[in-house]
Parts: C-alpha cells; structure tokens; sequence
C-alpha cells in the first residue's frame, strides 16, 4: 500500500491537460493500485492522476455502491442527460464545498487496466464523480464551474 501525495490547489499541475494513457502495464497498474489507497485514505469519492502529480488520463471512483472501484483510463463522456444541483469537494481543495449543477446521467467511454474498452453508465452521485473527476484531466476543478461556495452555517 502506498499513499501518494494529493496536490493541492495553488499548485500548476491541477491545470494542465493530461495525456492519453498508451501503456498498459505494471507501471500503470501500480498508479492505479496507489490512486486507489490514496483515495480511501482521504475518504474521497474520486481522484485523478494529476491530483497525485501524473499528468495522464487515469482516473478512480468509488461512490460506495455497488460498482464498488471503479478504474477508468482515458475516459470520455459520451453522453450526458438531466441535472442535478448538489454540494461538490474536491480532496485538492480541503475544507471547502460548492454548490455545482451536473448532468444526471452519464456515460462514459473508458479503456480498463489492460486497454480494453468499456461503457459505463451512472447517475446521481456517480453521475456527478464522473463528470468531477474527468474534468480534471482538462485542468477542470469544481470551483470553476460552481454557482456559490458553501458555508458550514448555511
Ligand atoms: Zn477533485
């Protein structure tokens, strides 16, 4: 098990454009493994690879239902339908929340840990950590795209 470190707002790495994973193999799998770790250790529900510093487009969920972790390397949207408004975190951004309106509905196109390619489909909370976490990989962070900051008192 080992703990990567997550990169926090401020730093440049959050805002670049990451690259298209092309090599399926132990080293990959090692980053998806440690992603992994270092999300359950957080507590989050999502990270991506340029949150622990890899500009590559490898991402891992787990909104704690029954798709349990969920690996996506090169993912993209290709379909996305309703709204939903909610709070949003971000383990970069500690301590703060927003209030940002997602689809409901997503899928997403993504390869697996061997380069196969696969759909998946979620709503709700999965909808919304699939379109969290994707954007990442453009240099995309909530705090972009909410509507207003939310307060513990409010
Ligand atoms: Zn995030």
């Amino acid at each position: 098990m080992a703990i990567r470190k997550i990169v926090k707002l401020g730093d440049d790495t959050l805002r670049k454009v990451c690259k298209q994973q092309e090599k399926f193999d132990p080293r990959l799998w090692i980053l998806l493994k440690d992603m992994a770790d270092t999300m359950y250790k957080a507590e989050g529900v999502g990270l991506a690879a340029p949150q622990v510093g890899i500009l590559r487009r490898v991402v891992v969920i787990d909104v704690q239902d029954d798709h349990g972790l969920i690996e996506l390397v090169n993912p993209e949207i290709i379909a996305a339908e309703g709204e939903q408004g909610g709070p949003e975190g971000c383990l970069s951004v500690p301590g703060r929340q927003g209030y940002v309106v997602r689809p409901n509905h997503v899928t997403v196109r993504a390869v697996d840990r061997k380069g196969k390619p696969f759909e998946i489909t979620g709503e709700g909370l999965l909808a919304r950590a699939l379109c969290h976490e994707i954007d990442h990989l453009d240099g995309v962070l909530y705090i972009d795209k909410m509507d207003h900051e939310i307060f513990d008192d409010e």
